[in-house]
């Protein structure tokens, strides 16, 4: 067997092989490395294609999926079974997405608004985890392909807004691909590497990225002080990229050529051939002045000083976006000395200059906009692989500490690989009425169950006030100090009863203890994820069947005799369901019972509204 090393300080596994970057994008992906001989950044892509692999899934009906530019393909033929933007679901509720739900032309599941969303592709459920995955899967093949050795360890990078169960969500991805995560870096972080910028030593400085996508705007304040990057603030718009410019062009031609709204709703060749002219016409003006094509007959044209004044309006929002990220940094503008450019759109002239007269300097744009993520997200693999000496490793926690949550699941508050001293909160309720006391038990480890983890500790905090379920908010912190050791507290933020407790993580467990850890939780992924499905869509199941009930009992008066008998046998189903290991089986009637109770729910909520309208005097 061959023997593998261990890298204390970055808790990784040290074979000697590549650690590629890669960037997981709303539109694209693509996967970097640090070329072996020249030591600069490289994106890998095969002989005569882009980089670039759109990040987009195709199920056809026998279940075959296929990612990137095949499945691109049938956006607008099968949008059904055509996942595009996965990343926009990454870690969310459909609460968090519901006011552009008309956005996503496949079916995202509605029913339970509070839990993490799921995309229902024919008779199958997956999690925005898993789609990823496939992304992920796709990127990592074609770089083994290409490497011709095998790819099992990343950095992937992430929005510098994602919160903690966002990037969570996309550690569980890369694991699900089978890829070792050894960090999440900010996409804006990512690109300052790939400039060069905070890889000195004694280096303060201050920094602005603007990263316009093809769908999504970004802009971020960095603050770079010895290697460690802080971001100041954040802001953008998920809504806002190239597909807006496309869609101004192709609405000028509607305009110019008399097409409705509907005419080209029902006309899928037409939207498809106008949208992908348009986008042609986008890129050719970056360098040209105007741009004219024949398409079935028709001349389409347009000139590049009619392209800028349409898209204008788009522009000033990205500024005004910069006007707020700069406020909410507590920065001048004057203070900030350098501007990075990402993003596709930002080749387009009139950005950069809009960009360089709101910074009033000129900016970076010399690295391929496209690439410049994920290049920097190599070049932070290069470090944390211990190749780049001149860089400072911070110290770090070689295993995630997290707690027991509902089914024996992992719940992971500190990452590994997270730099010390950190600390990490986060809020959770109780799950019976009157609970008085919960029991807070901390484990160590990758693996998605805590039975396969360490035990670190295990208290209860006592003394909670009789709420109803889901009432209480227990804010559960870590803290790890600069020695090492974690001060675990639990405070229930409703009546301020908290206990607390100490532990050092590292106490008792050697090297080849995290080594062997690593390494099984690798080999575990894809039991422990499917694990992990199973009992979130058991503890769903549970949740809907318990509220359903509480429901009928207050609300029985509303309900018609029928519609009672077509609830009492969808409860039945999904019971059922519950006793098997089937998680799309359980998921199929969770939808099948909350499409029978929606209408009675919805009167239920008709006759609560109207009778507090009731009650108020006007
Ligand atoms: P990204 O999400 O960073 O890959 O950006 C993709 C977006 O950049 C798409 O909307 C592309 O149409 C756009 N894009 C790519 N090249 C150009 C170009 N030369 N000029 C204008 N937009 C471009």
């Amino acid at each position: 067997m061959a023997k593998i090393a261990i890298n204390i300080a970055t808790g990784s596994l040290q074979q000697a092989e590549m650690i590629v970057g890669i960037d997981l994008g709303t539109t694209n992906s693509l996967v970097a490395i640090i070329h072996p001989e020249t030591k600069k950044p490289i994106a890998l892509k095969e002989h005569n294609s882009s980089s670039l692999v759109p990040s987009v899934i195709h199920f056809d009906e026998l279940g075959n999926i296929t990612v990137g530019e095949e499945a691109k393909k049938f956006l607008e033929t099968d949008p059904a079974n055509t996942i595009f933007s996965a990343k926009r679901l990454m870690g969310k509720s459909y609460n968090d997405i519901k006011q552009n739900a008309n956005f996503f032309t496949y079916k995202v599941i509605d029913d339970d608004t509070e839990s993490l969303v799921k995309v229902q592709v024919g008779s199958k459920f997956y999690s925005p985890i898993e789609l990823s995955s496939f992304i992920l899967k796709e990127l990592k093949a074609r770089a083994e392909h290409i490497l011709k050795t095998p790819v099992t360890k990343a950095v992937i990078t992430v929005p510098a807004y994602f919160n903690d169960a966002q990037r969570q969500a996309t550690r569980d991805a890369g694991k699900l691909a089978g890829l070792d995560v050894l960090r999440i870096v900010n996409e804006p972080t990512a690109a300052s590497l790939a400039y060069g910028l905070g890889l000195a030593a004694d280096e303060e400085k201050t920094i602005a990225v603007y990263d316009l996508g093809g769908g999504t705007f970004d802009i971020s304040i960095l603050k770079i002080t010895n290697g460690i990057f802080e971001v100041l603030s954040t802001n953008g718009d998920t809504y806002l990229g190239g597909d807006d410019f496309d869609r101004v062009i192709v609405e000028h031609w509607m305009t110019e050529f008399g097409i409705t709204e509907d005419e080209l709703h029902l006309n899928k060749e037409l939207s498809q051939g106008l949208r992908l002219r348009a986008e042609e016409a986008k890129k050719y003006l970056s360098s040209n002045e105007s741009f004219s094509v024949d398409f079935n007959g028709d001349n389409l044209s347009i000139t590049k000083e009619k392209f800028e004044s349409l898209i204008q309006s788009l522009i000033d929002k990205t500024l005004q976006c910069c006007v707020n990220a700069v406020k909410d940094s507590k920065v001048a503008i004057s203070e900030i000395e350098t501007v990075v450019m990402v993003g596709g759109s930002t080749r387009i002239p009139a950005v950069k200059k809009a960009v360089s007269d709101f910074f009033n300097q000129p900016v970076h744009d010399e690295v391929n906009p496209d690439e410049v993520v994920a290049l920097g997200a190599a070049i932070q693999a290069d470090i944390l692989a211990g190749n780049n000496k001149d860089f400072l490793l911070l110290d770090i926690t070689p295993l995630s500490l997290g707690i027991e949550t509902m089914g024996g699941l992992m719940d992971v508050l500190i990452p590994r690989n997270s730099k010390i001293p950190t600390k990490v909160g986060r809020q959770y309720t109780t799950q019976k009425d009157g609970q008085g006391s919960m029991r807070i038990s901390v484990f160590q480890g990758e693996r998605d169950l805590v039975k396969d983890n360490r035990r670190l500790a295990e208290f209860n905090l006592t003394s909670i006030p009789g709420m109803p379920a889901g009432f209480p908010k227990v804010e559960v912190s870590f803290l790890i100090n600069a020695d090492g050791i974690l001060v675990i507290k639990a405070k229930e933020l409703r009546s301020g009863v908290e206990q607390s407790i100490e532990v050092k993580p590292q106490y008792g467990l050697t090297d080849e203890d995290v080594e062997k850890m690593l390494l099984e939780s690798i080999t575990h992924a894809k039991d422990d994820i499917a694990i992990r499905a199973i009992v979130e869509a058991k503890t769903e199941g549970e949740q809907i069947l318990e509220t359903t009930e509480k429901f009928l009992t207050k609300n029985s008066h509303i309900v018609s005799q029928p519609e009672m008998i077509a609830t009492a046998q969808a409860m039945q189903n999904l019971q059922l369901a519950l006793t098997m290991d089937d998680k799309d089986l359980i998921h199929s009637k969770i939808e099948e019972l909350n499409e029978i109770t929606r209408p009675f729910a919805e009167r239920a909520m008709d006759a609560a509204v109207s009778g507090a309208l009731k009650g108020k005097t006007v």
